[in-house]
């Protein structure tokens, strides 16, 4: 039934919805069968649904009718007057070759030579989506990853980060006034393209099985009937930045009933997904649910991958996976502001992939998932020597981040301790320096915690962090 993984690789079973590890509830209300072998086809809903969400403006959109005739220049016979594309025999490069790691054995290295039509591939402009073979090698990713055949009304677009195709897609569905769910604490690089958005935000709150249902269903039972519904839901499931938090199977299942029932979109946004190292298995994605029950059609997830945390953030590589109206929505935005993500970035991920395949890649992200695991074993450790009375923590299953509550009285003249305060005063004065968790909230609210990241330092480092903190925490304390 389900597709192959490698053996080492954290499988995607229907248990990790009845697991009963402190992180994933009781299974009572979760048993999902998927014993028909003769299932029947997924229903996707259909293209005209996603006019309702689409925004003024994408719709008035008009594709760039030069981009849009590009793909016609791959018919066999055919002799293309049609793109400005600069010879490649005036370009410098004549071959590249790199060195890379072997996803298998790190002590191994082997050399990627890229030269001929790879190469040039990667000099030249390509189509908005992306390059065809990278695109897809990463449906082929997808369709392993998440249980879903391609042909089911999806597709994969490329972006520069998913930063990029995030940003798109947001723009691409919401008007003025227009109502949305965001997921808090959020990540708070995308926080701020919210607040200078003039739209009616509604924080939906977390806990340390991600987030709270509930939360959300108060809010629609009583929604005012004329009142236009949040178009979205923007999470982040996996080992979520800024929290470290892991959404449940359960509570995934339970915002995938909420999104049917009250018709809104489901924007994940899941960049830690491979790093993932907890003991139950990953729960399934937002993508993959929306397909195992067929009593609804699929085609309300819109997921958001990034190459950053696993190959290089320097690559500026991501993609979007999702409707095809949807994704054609996005296109037309980049067809119109970058044309595209960078061809000479994506033809060098594109020779890694295929020199690693499937079950390379699988190993790859394993590794990189392990490293981060023992990096956050390293954190707590040094959370465990020096903070104890001064903070409280969550120890994350996934991502590299902590969200640590300061245990700080309030500020003079505050109701709420201010973390946001003593970072850029007492903590930068300290030698020491964290995200404050006021920027994770887009509705704006003073709060005690702070955001930090244990993925670079060393052991030595993060002790000497923890005990700078120690010493802003005591301080404050005695104020
Ligand atoms: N979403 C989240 C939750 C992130 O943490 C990040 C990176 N910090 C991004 C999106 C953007 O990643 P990318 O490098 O792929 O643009």
């Amino acid at each position: 039934k389900y597709l192959p993984s490698p053996p080492e690789t954290p499988v995607l079973v229907n248990s990790s919805l009845t697991d009963s590890s402190p992180s994933h509830e009781e299974p009572e209300l979760l048993i999902l069968e998927q014993e028909e072998l003769n299932e029947p086809p997924l229903e996707v809903l259909p293209d005209d649904f996603y006019d309702q969400f689409l925004s003024q403006s994408a719709k008035r959109r008009k594709a760039s009718q030069l981009r849009f005739l590009l793909p016609l220049e791959k018919t066999p016979g055919v002799i293309s007057l049609l793109a400005g594309k600069p010879n490649p025999t005036t370009f410098p490069i004549t071959s590249l070759s790199f060195t890379t790691r072997s996803p298998f054995d790190p002590s191994v290295s082997s050399t990627i030579k890229l030269e001929g039509k790879a190469l040039n591939e990667g000099l030249q402009y390509n189509l908005t989506s992306g390059l065809p073979d990278l695109v897809s090698w990463i449906t082929e990713l997808q369709e392993r990853s998440h249980e879903r055949k391609a042909e089911e009304g999806w597709r994969v677009s490329m972006g520069v980060g998913s930063q990029d195709v995030i940003s798109k897609c947001v723009s691409a569905l919401l008007d003025d006034g227009d109502s949305v769910f965001i997921e808090t604490p959020a990540y708070p690089g995308i926080v701020p393209l919210f607040q200078s958005m003039n739209i009616n935000i509604i924080e939906i709150p977390t806990d340390s099985k991600g987030i709270i249902p509930e939360a959300m269903s108060e809010i629609l039972d009583s929604w005012e009937p004329e009142k236009p519904k949040p178009k979205f839901l923007y999470t982040i499931p996996v080992g979520s930045n800024p929290t470290g938090v892991t959404a449940s199977g359960k509570r995934r299942l339970e915002v995938l009933a909420l999104a049917r029932k009250h018709n809104f979109l489901i924007l994940e946004d899941d960049p830690y997904y491979y790093l993932y190292y907890g003991k139950a298995p990953r729960p399934p994605s937002y993508f993959t649910l929306e397909s195992w029950d067929r009593s609804s059609p699929a085609g309300r997830v819109i997921r958001f991958d990034s190459l950053s945390k696993i190959l290089s953030s320097g690559f500026r590589l991501g993609f979007v996976t999702g409707p095809l109206k949807i994704l054609k929505a996005i296109d037309m935005q980049t067809a119109l502001s970058n044309l595209q993500a960078s061809s000479f970035a994506q033809a060098v991920c594109l020779a890694i992939l295929q020199s690693w395949g499937y079950e390379g890649f699988y190993a790859h992200t394993l590794r990189v998932a392990t490293f981060y695991k023992e990096r956050r074993d390293m954190f707590v450790s040094s959370m465990e020597r020096y903070l104890p009375g001064l903070a409280q923590w969550n120890v994350p299953e996934a991502g590299m981040f902590i969200w640590l509550n300061l245990l700080v009285p309030p500020a003079p003249n505050c109701d709420e301790p201010d973390s946001e305060q003593l970072i850029r005063t007492k903590a930068f004065a300290a030698g020491v320096l964290a995200v404050p968790g006021l920027y994770a909230f887009p509705l704006g609210r003073i709060n005690s915690f702070v955001r930090v990241s244990f993925s670079l330092l060393e052991q030595d480092d993060m002790d000497e962090a923890c005990r700078r903190l120690a010493n802003v925490i005591r301080e404050a304390q005695d104020d």
